[in-house]
């Protein structure tokens, strides 16, 4: 990439964005994709065929040779399928074509894809369709176009479709709340994302040599580094060059991409950054987070480096999450979660509030699976991450605010009155005070809700779909409640009250890492499922089934698929991990410290046949191989309880957490163990002070 460039010409050049729309599209037709976008109507194929003409243009010139239909399914990455433009004339010659139909639907051999048992009920083949709600992109001379993909019989089979189900409906029951407060302008309300994205940086030789990394992500053995993140110093430190020139080039590639990309900085374990983009509607914020998460890998590769995305590489210090920041705003550019200046808008605010309260707490076990992935349950509630229990941090000013509305009294602020909802107008909600509170799982912060449960290496549709219906179905209830009202403003007020009082205990503003807080939630009744094995089940409980089937947004054995997709992973994960582990063991590590220990006996041998004293060599020799038997005890353990890993998916997983996961803790506290007595030479793989602080 140049090193001189323009940033406001470089920023969505490899974009098929609106502005080239309307350059390159007929009045006609750049209206009717217009229409299509905001008011959801359909597209005629003329239509379709002068956009798949002028994108095909376009990416030519570019230098694009294929096209691709872009598509999320349930493996959580991106998946795509080149065709090139070239068409046959005869002569042996070629054209480039490009026609509507092949914009708007591909054929796609889906019997690959996982789609939990779905297409066994339904039919074998998937099809992908053109989202043209997000814009085709370029990526290495490839017109990508965003696309969902289902089953012929209209079954979602990937994390697109459910999401574009969710923010329509949404935003139909939002609409209905601003009605009743005389909004008669809004035609959408769209969910409004900015996710932040932690990663580790290193060494590209170095992962080489890691097993564990290259097959699971995640470092499966590790003692302890002399150094960790005690000192503090990597937060917010100065970038180191190697890194610098990493993310120069990411941020390059990800604005020519339209990706907005924000901040960039380190975070809090050695070798961990974070980049943020600048928040989007949903669709889009997704689509973009898993275009972030491929280009970083790529980028990195370019610069001798490897990105982890894991959300646990190494044991000891700080994994990586996302935050997804998340909010309601109006088409007409109003943010429905900012607290107003007039008593009007913040009745409304207060009523949005309520909603995101209520149905936070009546589907925080929901929420709680929405993050629940194998590699995630190494950072939730580890004093790192929030807890596993699911609360709402409003800060001191809302709080106060809440707290006055259900007692019915007064504010402890200086100006002592009594709020009268839709009358008065809040305290000022300052957002330096809502955003101290780091280890909230789902904070207020100032105009929007930040999640800070999910996983680095997650798709971020599944807790923005949940978000979005949860919001719904609360939004729906009160549209139900007071559309019927005779008495807006006081019906108003006692729903709030009602709605407050009735679910505060989901309302939480201390410290979320202290031990007292577990045993608080516990007394609450709040939901506490410490793994993703225990959270996971949740996700078929009959009221959350009737949640997004009475929604529109999965029919039943949409969902029943899902989750056995998420069981099936989550198995499949434990199963690479024990057998890798087994692998290093037997392959590596004993043989390893079998050399080692043997060397130290000769060396005690010969030291001792000219009458040199040998303490160390026969003391060490002795400590590695007790624990070096040990260890082969613990992997023939590990080794049969995975043999008997059992066939029905749900008791798989529960085996996995129950049986393999212990296993592996022992396992590798003694390959630890043995890591620290041996000498650095024979130690068969670079240790976590190398992997830490080489780049
Ligand atoms: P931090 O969490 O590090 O303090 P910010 O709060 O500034 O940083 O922003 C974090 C992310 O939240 C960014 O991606 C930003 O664009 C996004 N964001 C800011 N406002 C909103 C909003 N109203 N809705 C959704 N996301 C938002
Ligand atoms: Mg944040």
């Amino acid at each position: 990439m140049e090193t001189t460039l323009h940033l406001p010409e470089l920023f969505g050049s490899r974009v098929f964005n609106e502005e080239t729309m309307k350059e390159r599209l007929s009045p006609a037709s750049y209206g009717a994709w217009k229409k299509c976008v905001t008011e959801g109507t359909s597209l005629d194929i003329s239509t379709a065929n002068e956009i798949a003409e002028a994108m095909k243009q376009w990416a030519v010139e570019k230098g694009a040779t294929h096209f691709t239909h872009w598509f999320q399914p349930m493996t959580g990455v991106t998946a795509e399928k080149h065709d090139s433009f070239i068409s046959p004339v005869g002569g042996g010659r070629i054209m480039m074509e490009f026609s509507g139909k092949e914009l708007v639907r591909g054929e796609s051999d889906a019997s690959s894809f996982p789609s939990g048992g779905l297409r066994a009920t339904f039919e074998a083949r998937g099809y992908t369709a053109w989202d043209p709600t997000s814009f085709a992109f370029l990526k290495e001379g490839t017109l990508c176009i965003p696309t969902i993909f289902c089953s012929y019989s209209g079954h979602a089979l990937d994390k697109k479709t459910p999401l574009l189900r969710s923010l329509d409906e949404m935003s139909r029951q939002a609409i209905r709340i601003l009605r009743l407060f005389g909004d008669t302008q809004t035609r959408r309300v769209i969910a409004q994302v900015g996710p932040e994205q932690e990663y580790f940086l290193i060494d590209k030789q170095l992962y080489a040599r890691r097993k564990d990394l290259r097959m699971t992500g995640r470092t499966l053995f590790g003692a302890k580094p002399p150094r960790g993140q005690e000192l503090d110093d990597h937060y917010y430190g100065a970038i180191k060059p190697r890194v610098a020139a990493f993310m120069k080039d990411l941020d390059e590639t990800l604005w020519s991409l339209g990706v907005p990309s924000k901040t960039k900085h380190n975070e809090v374990a050695p070798s961990q950054h974070e980049m943020a983009p600048i928040y989007t509607d949903a669709n889009t914020a997704c689509d973009q987070n898993q275009l972030v998460m491929e280009v970083m890998k790529k980028v990195a590769d370019h610069h001798d480096l490897v990105c982890l995305l894991h959300e646990k590489p190494f044991a000891g210090v700080n994994g990586s999450g996302k935050h997804d920041n998340w909010s309601l705003g109006t088409d007409t550019g109003k943010n429905l979660f900012r607290p107003g200046s007039t008593p009007s808008q913040n009745a409304q605010f207060l009523l949005f509030l309520a909603a995101f309260v209520k149905g936070v707490d009546e589907y925080q076990d929901f929420l709680r699976t929405t993050v629940a992935t194998a590699g995630n349950d190494h950072r939730l509630g580890a004093q790192e991450a929030p807890p596993a229990v699911i609360s709402i941090f409003l800060g001191d000013e809302l709080n106060a605010v809440v707290e006055s509305i259900i007692q019915g009294t007064e504010y402890t602020d200086a100006s002592k009155k009594t709020l009268e909802i839709g009358v008065d107008v809040l305290p000022a909600i300052r957002q330096d005070t809502t955003d101290r509170n780091r280890t909230s799982p789902m904070a207020f912060t100032g105009n929007k809700f930040e999640f800070r449960m999910l996983g680095s290496s997650q798709s971020i549709s599944g807790p923005n779909i949940a978000l979005n219906t949860i919001m719904a179905e609360e939004l729906k209830q009160f549209a139900d409640e007071l559309e019927q009202s005779t008495d807006f403003q006081g019906d108003l007020q006692k729903l709030i009250r009602r709605v407050f009082t009735q679910h505060q205990r989901i309302i939480f503003n201390g410290n979320g890492y202290d031990g007292a807080w577990i045993a608080e939630a516990e007394r609450r009744g709040l939901s506490n499922l410490k793994s993703a094995a225990d959270a996971l089940p949740a996700y078929v409980a009959p009221k959350n089934v009737e949640l997004f089937v009475k929604h529109g947004i999965y029919i039943k054995e949409e969902i029943q698929a899902r989750y056995e997709i998420h069981v099936e992973n989550y198995v499949n994960v434990l199963k690479i991990e024990a057998s890798t582990m087994i692998d290093m063991i037997r392959h590596d590590i004993l043989p390893a410290v079998s050399r080692y220990a043997a060397d130290l006996c000769t060396r005690a041998d010969s030291k001792k046949r000219m009458d040199v004293p040998c303490a160390y060599e026969i003391n060490t020799a002795k400590g590695v191989a007790k624990i070096a038997d040990d260890l082969m005890e613990q992997c023939r353990i590990l080794a049969s309880d995975l043999e008997e890993l059992p066939a029905g998916p749900e008791t798989a997983m529960r085996y996995c957490h129950d049986t393999l996961l212990p296993d592996m803790v022992n396992a590798r506290a003694s390959a630890d163990a043995l890591e620290v007595l041996t000498a650095a030479e024979y130690w068969p793989m670079p240790v976590y002070s190398q992997l830490l602080f080489s780049v």
